[in-house]
């Protein structure tokens, strides 16, 4: 059987650009592709198309059939042509076909890839994060084989392209469904996703390339980190592949709310009860404050949710400048009075009186006007 020429296969003119053999190639193997098209001659089909373009896509192999035609002297172009595939793979799959249609790049199992990051989450207590701590963390992780240096393979042999999925790890499949053709990927059966084969394996890592070990690591937590903070300690992840660097550890920190500080920034609030006789006269109290207790005076007259610094108690920022402590009062209003707690309490409520009302004259006259009532 005689060769169609190669033009004539792609259906171009012999002046045709290199696009313009690019576009008619994907058209054609677009049509023509085994996977897609079910007609009996297909494959031959597509074959022909694939030989036509490898020849006409490379400026030299053109050249050379312009030249010799198909009855190249030299016995052809030094790649097999001899109808059992292309480079050992079949047809090459369909992703070749897609790589270009879609932009995809086909991977190298073989290049240098950094390692994943390992995420951890702790919880430490609402002091610890004031102050910073250390923790010390167990950290199950892997490490590049130090027998093979990360290449799975035994020494004085080497892994090997997988030639089924060409490195990309993946392989796709086309299904033709009443909606059209559905592209489908999956991970490459003949090397697991790996994109590569070792024949002969590293006896220490099995062929894996990584050892798992336990790994001990203090995590230094730095004062006055908030809760949702994220460390990331570089280098401390998982092992590169193939002699990349490794990743990172990402540790998430959550701080436990602690039973009566809250926090403002550098500021740590304390809502501190007093009793309404304090309030009233005015008085020294007691209030905690992280490292044990503080006095602070309160002045004669202070109401509910007034605000008092205690300054350089509270969480530090830089370089010896700390936050504060704000305690905010709250008056308790007494309950459960016994008799004579309760006759004291009528006697001074006569005595106050109007006495509410005249201090408070701004906010009755509003509400006289907001009401209209006297
Ligand atoms: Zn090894
Ligand atoms: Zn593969």
């Amino acid at each position: 059987m005689s060769k169609r020429d190669y033009y004539e296969v792609l259906g171009v003119n012999r002046n045709a650009t290199a696009d313009e053999i690019r576009k008619a190639y994907r058209k054609l193997a677009r049509k023509y592709h085994p996977d897609v098209n079910k007609e009996s001659d297909a494959e031959d089909k597509f074959k022909e198309i694939k030989e036509a373009y490898e020849v006409l896509s490379d400026d030299q192999k053109r050249a050379h059939y312009d030249q010799f035609g198909h009855t190249d002297p030299s016995g052809g172009f030094g790649t097999g042509f001899d109808g059992s595939g292309f480079g050992g793979g079949g047809f090459g799959g369909i992703e070749d076909i897609f790589d270009m249609f879609f932009g995809g790049t086909r991977r190298n199992p073989f290049a240098a890839r950094q390692g994943a990051d390992l995420e951890y989450r702790i919880q430490i207590d609402f002091k610890e994060a004031v102050f910073g701590t250390s923790i010390e963390l167990q950290i199950p992780k892997t490490e590049t084989c130090s027998t093979c240096m990360g290449s799975g393979a035994k020494q004085g042999s080497r892994a090997e392209t997988c030639n089924v999925c060409h490195g990309r790890g993946q392989v796709e499949d086309i299904k033709n469904t009443p909606w059209g053709k559905i592209q489908h990927s999956r991970t490459c059966p003949a090397c697991k996703g790996e994109g590569k084969v070792i024949r002969d394996k590293c006896p220490t890592c099995a062929g894996v390339g990584q050892v798992k070990k336990k790994r001990k690591i203090s995590v230094k937590i730095p004062p006055g980190i908030y809760d949702g903070d994220r460390l990331r300690l570089r280098g401390e992840g998982e092992a590169g592949l193939n002699g990349g660097p490794p990743g990172d550890l990402i540790i998430n920190v959550f701080v436990k709310p602690h039973e009566i500080f809250t926090r403002d920034g550098h500021d740590i609030i304390c809502e501190l009860p007093i009793t309404f006789g304090i309030a009233a006269l005015g008085g020294e109290v007691v209030v905690p404050t992280l490292e044990g207790k503080a006095n602070l005076k309160i002045p004669s007259g202070t109401q509910t949710g007034s605000e008092f610094r205690l300054r350089g108690k509270g969480i530090p920022k830089s370089r010896g400048v700390v936050g504060d402590l704000r305690v905010r009062v709250r008056v308790v209003t007494p309950t459960q009075l016994n008799e004579e707690q309760r006759e004291a309490l009528k006697q001074f409520s006569r005595l106050c009186g109007e006495y509410i009302q005249e201090q408070n004259h701004s906010f009755f006259d509003k509400m006289r006007r907001a009401f209209k009532v006297d």
